[in-house]
């Protein structure tokens, strides 16, 4: 999707774009009100992100300016501001969320995933004939329903959100579990076997790839 992050602190936008773009999005920055406004100009955006503290303004302004045009654009507001009635003033503004800042690249992942969860985004994902129906949390291949532990469905979700991209095991141990674990465990490998063994096992098309060295890939590959 195409993003839109305001921001006038060049560390946070940096941050984000890398971020986002890693995430497979495009990412254009304007780091005051007048920037954004162009910008919106310009493209449609599929997510805001923005800074309310601007050079030039408060940036939940813009937010106002697009509702009144009737933009349902799912916005995110990033702000150093964290007291209850700004909070409120900020979701009353037309923002659909709010992120405190200093917040974790993962949170901000969360919160859009389900800004566009409401916003009516892809609940089911589907490669080739692998359903992963998220709100419901079942998981069908061939029409035919596949049981898997809180544990796998969160892996296996994770590379459907991604598919086609290859993921480090580093990124799986970080986005999929939540405690900390050594980064020698082989916790990512064992739970990729047992979701291998429940979603391609039976089937002649795989489509959890290894990618030797690197990670794996949730992909609908050509033979
Ligand atoms: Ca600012």
């Amino acid at each position: 999707m195409r993003v839109l992050v305001v921001e006038d602190e060049r560390k946070i936008a940096g941050f984000l774009e890398r971020g986002l773009t890693d995430e497979g999005h495009v990412v254009d920055v304007a780091s005051d009100l007048a920037q954004a406004r162009t910008a919106l100009g310009a493209h449609d955006y599929d997510l805001l992100l923005v800074d309310r503290m601007l050079p030039d303004g408060d940036g939940l302004s813009i937010v106002r300016e697009l509702r009144r045009e009737g933009s349902s654009v799912p916005t995110i507001c990033l702000t150093a501001k964290d007291r209850v009635e700004e909070r409120v003033e900020g979701l009353y503004g037309g923002a659909d969320d709010y992120i405190v800042k200093p917040f974790a690249f993962d949170e901000l992942l969360a919160r859009i995933a389900a800004v566009q969860r409401r916003a009516g985004g892809a609940d089911v994902l589907e490669i080739a004939d692998l359903r992963v129906d998220v709100p419901a949390r079942r998981v069908f291949r061939g029409g035919v329903e596949i049981r898997l532990t809180a544990q796998e469905f969160a892996l296996l979700r994770y590379l459907a959100e991604r598919t086609g991209r290859v993921m480090s095991r580093t990124r799986l141990l970080s986005g999929v579990w939540d405690t900390m674990h050594d980064p020698g465990t082989n916790i990512v490998d064992v739970y990729i076997s047992y979701l291998r063994a429940k979603i391609d096992k039976d089937f002649d098309r795989p489509l959890l790839h290894t990618v030797r060295g690197v990670g794996y890939v949730l992909e609908d590959r050509p033979r």
